[in-house]
């Protein structure tokens, strides 16, 4: 009945945990979710009003136009201009999407035919490969190993891969990692891009949640990365409007032109009324997304002490809302002795790709009193550590 490309989706690996997790509840155990990318909290309220005031403007009612309102396409080039000092032009350099995930998925179909090569990092947001595979094309792997500081060794992609590859995702502020790219790395992949004709696609929905005043960049900082790539920003992390959908992607007119083209043959834009609130949202003073940031960074600060505390081997993230922490062995029997022993819900890394394997992602998506619940817990899984070094187990 179905097609490859839906028998050939990888399998679902997180179908014990959600079990596991199900019967724990059932049991009427205390879980602690923190497996979702999901902010717990609300959207502030000065953008909610801005919604239900333009739910009331019957111009909103009628089709949306493909490419988004001007006016929001406006607030995302001012957006970027005030956060990362880069001059988009709002015409045909700035581009709606109904949330990045939408505007990712659809890319390659603009880009990929049947066997082209897409570079793909690994670990990484699955999107990235199943949206390269529905277009017909091949994902290549580029691991993200912690010795090359989890950025993708571009000497390692052989010439012959480069020279075919037609498109690159990557995504710093990086989930499921925490890790960022730094300037030098961004200058190195643009010149990458340019000496072999591949299109970078940047996914950046995290560039505002950063810690201990890292503050993060945009990839279009670069000098002649307009020229190569495209940016994916989206108001679902910065603004806790996940359920919203709304996001868009910035940078080279013709790869914005290329992905237009399949998003008019696709859908019919994004509810004017969510682009009126998102203009609302995107033009917001910086204090209120100081204050999420703030919140973050206190659970941040209590999660990773406790997973330090209790032996694991991580690296204070720089941004995200995830904390990536080496266990050892196998990541899916890991969470599930940690649901187990402590009621805490976490996502094995082999879910996000090969190279995750090994690795646990926590994510700070609860209240901050549940986090320090949850970091109280963890104390149990102390015991796990000592029990696996007298046995010399793994
Ligand atoms: C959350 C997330 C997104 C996208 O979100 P939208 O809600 O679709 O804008 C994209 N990429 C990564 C890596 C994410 O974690």
């Amino acid at each position: 009945m179905y097609a490859d490309r839906i028998k050939n989706l990888p399998p679902y690996l997180f179908a014990g945990i959600d079990k596991a997790k199900q019967e724990a509840r059932a049991r009427g155990v205390d879980v602690i979710d923190l497996s979702v990318g999901d902010p717990d909290l609300p959207t502030p309220d000065h953008i909610v009003q801005a919604l239900k005031r333009a739910v009331d403007d019957s111009s909103n009612h009628q089709y949306p136009s493909y490419e988004g309102k001007l006016a929001f396409r406006k607030a995302v080039a001012d957006w970027y201009k005030k956060t990362f000092d880069v001059d988009l032009d709002p015409e045909d350099e700035v581009l709606t999407l109904i949330g990045s995930k939408e505007g990712i998925a659809h890319a390659p179909l603009a880009f990929i035919n049947p066997g082209d090569l897409a570079l793909v990092p690994d670990p990484a947001y699955p999107v990235y490969r199943t949206a390269t595979a529905f277009a017909g094309g091949e994902p290549v792997v580029m691991p993200l190993l912690k010795e090359n500081g989890f950025l993708p060794d571009l000497d390692a992609i052989p010439a012959e891969i480069a020279r075919r590859a037609k498109i690159m995702f990557l995504n710093y502020p990086n989930n499921p990692i925490g890790a960022t790219a730094s300037r030098k790395f961004f200058e190195e992949l643009v010149d990458f891009a340019r000496d072999n004709g591949i299109i970078i696609m940047h996914d950046n929905p995290y560039s505002e949640i950063y810690f201990d005043g890292n503050r993060s960049s945009s990839l279009l900082e670069v000098d002649g990365a307009k020229d190569v790539a495209v940016e994916f920003h989206s108001l679902s992390k910065t603004y806790n409007m996940t359920g919203w959908r709304i996001g868009s992607v910035v940078g080279d007119a013709d790869v914005i032109a290329g992905i237009g083209k399949i998003k008019s043959n696709i859908d019919s834009g994004t509810f004017g009324a969510v682009q009126d609130a998102g203009i609302v949202a995107l033009n917001s003073p910086r204090e209120v997304v100081d204050e999420i940031r703030q919140v973050y960074q206190q659970r941040i600060d209590i999660l990773y002490r406790a997973l330090r505390d209790i032996g694991l081997e991580l690296e204070r993230p720089r941004a995200t809302l995830y904390l990536w922490a080496w266990v050892g062995g196998s990541s899916i029997d890991y969470a599930a002795e940690l649901l187990e022993r402590t009621g805490i819900v976490a996502t094995p890394g082999v879910g996000f790709g090969e190279h995750g394997e090994g690795y646990i992602r926590f994510s700070i998506t609860r209240e901050t009193k549940r986090v320090e619940e949850a970091a109280r817990r963890l104390e149990k899984m102390k015991t796990r550590r000592i029990r696996a070094t007298e046995t010399g187990g793994n």
